[in-house]
């Protein structure tokens, strides 16, 4: 299908990222409010079949990959049904989860052609988890990471690095793709809705690979997929390689190929956006959606939602939690 999903720069959207629920049984602290989201009433939130039905429409106007995120996804219930479901479109099928059920859902991401997994792991230490997620599943969690490349999924582990927390653990994540064909992705600390955001507190591009440079003293330059928002980078004799996604500090806006949608049907068309479109109300009605997405993404800005040059307060306080948008 031709992507017709084309915003005012000429960016081609094909990607879709869709939230499929805004609840979690982790509270990492850089991802919501201590206090905590309010959740979104059930009647509010797309049913199994309305996703599908949603998902229809954007792979009819040219979208031809579907992450799978949340919240966390694998808690959404009769998960393995809308897989399934979804698996049936024809798309590129990922998944981000923080990995504590993923051993329930192997067969079933095998049956749909899922290969791709993002897990969250933001540090190698128990107590640290305990202190990031404000829950105890560290070893459950690492247990199914292990697991899950015995399966033969391809897995990157996504690190958000905070500095005092994570930042001296960067040798140590890069140190696991030695000897496992395995992706590290360290993402910059991202400005959201209640998440005490100051960069203060955030870990660059240049200071990871200042990191690497020390510890393994070299690394060469991958060749980045098409469209990728990370910089790819493998430490010699390494089966592994690792990854850097500067939103802060070097933003890859110019590629944008990425939708979103949250779990109560809104679509977004930036990570950064304050403004959200509708889906599911007009979907509910019985109206067609089509004509709403392709005149949505015709308001996207080039660059984090208009923040080119840097991240003003006024404007992320005003989007959601991460844990509300499905990241
Ligand atoms: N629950 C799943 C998980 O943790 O992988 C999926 C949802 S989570 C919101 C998706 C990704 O967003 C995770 O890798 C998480 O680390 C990342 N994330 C959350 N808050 C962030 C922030 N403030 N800055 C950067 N990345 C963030
Ligand atoms: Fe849950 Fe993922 Fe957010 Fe952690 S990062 S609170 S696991 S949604």
């Amino acid at each position: 299908m031709n992507p017709q999903i084309i915003d005012n720069f000429g960016r081609k959207h094909t990607y879709l990222r869709i939230s499929l629920t805004d609840r979690c049984n982790l509270r990492c602290f850089y991802c919501m409010p201590e206090e905590g989201v309010e959740l979104t009433d059930k009647q509010h939130i797309m049913t199994l079949e309305e996703i599908v039905g949603i998902s229809e429409r954007f792979v009819s106007l040219g979208v031809d990959t579907i992450r799978l995120t949340g919240g966390e996804p694998l808690i959404r219930k009769n998960v393995e049904t809308l897989i399934r479901e979804l698996a049936r479109l024809g798309v590129t099928l990922k998944l981000t989860t923080n990995g504590i059920v993923l051993d329930k859902f192997f067969d079933v991401l095998k049956e749909a052609g899922l290969r791709k997994i993002n897990i969250s792991l933001d540090t190698l230490e128990k107590s640290k988890s305990v202190f990031i997620t404000k829950r105890d599943y560290f070893y459950r969690i690492l247990d199914n990471i292990q697991k899950a490349i015995e399966h033969g999924f391809d897995i990157k582990l996504n690190i958000v690095l905070i500095k005092g927390v994570n930042d001296m653990e960067i040798n140590d994540f890069i140190g696991l793709t030695r000897k496992q064909n395995i992706g590290i992705k360290f993402i910059e600390f991202m400005p959201f809705n209640g998440n005490n955001w100051d960069w203060k507190k955030g870990v660059s591009k240049e200071e990871i690979l200042k990191a690497a440079t020390f510890g393994y003293g070299g690394y060469k330059k991958l060749e980045d997929l098409k469209r990728s928002t990370s910089v790819n980078y493998q430490v010699k004799g390494f089966k592994g390689s690792f990854g850097i996604v500067s939103t802060i500090t070097n933003p890859f806006c110019a590629g944008c190929n990425r939708i979103r949608l949250t779990a109560d049907g809104k679509m977004k068309n930036c990570l950064f956006a304050a403004s959200e479109t509708d889906l599911l109300t007009p979907y509910r009605k019985g109206d067609s959606i089509d004509e709403i997405i392709l005149n949505s993404i015709k308001t996207k800005k080039f660059s984090r939602d208009g923040m080119d040059t840097e991240m003003e307060k006024s404007h992320y306080e005003k989007n959601r939690s991460m844990i509300k948008i499905g990241g």
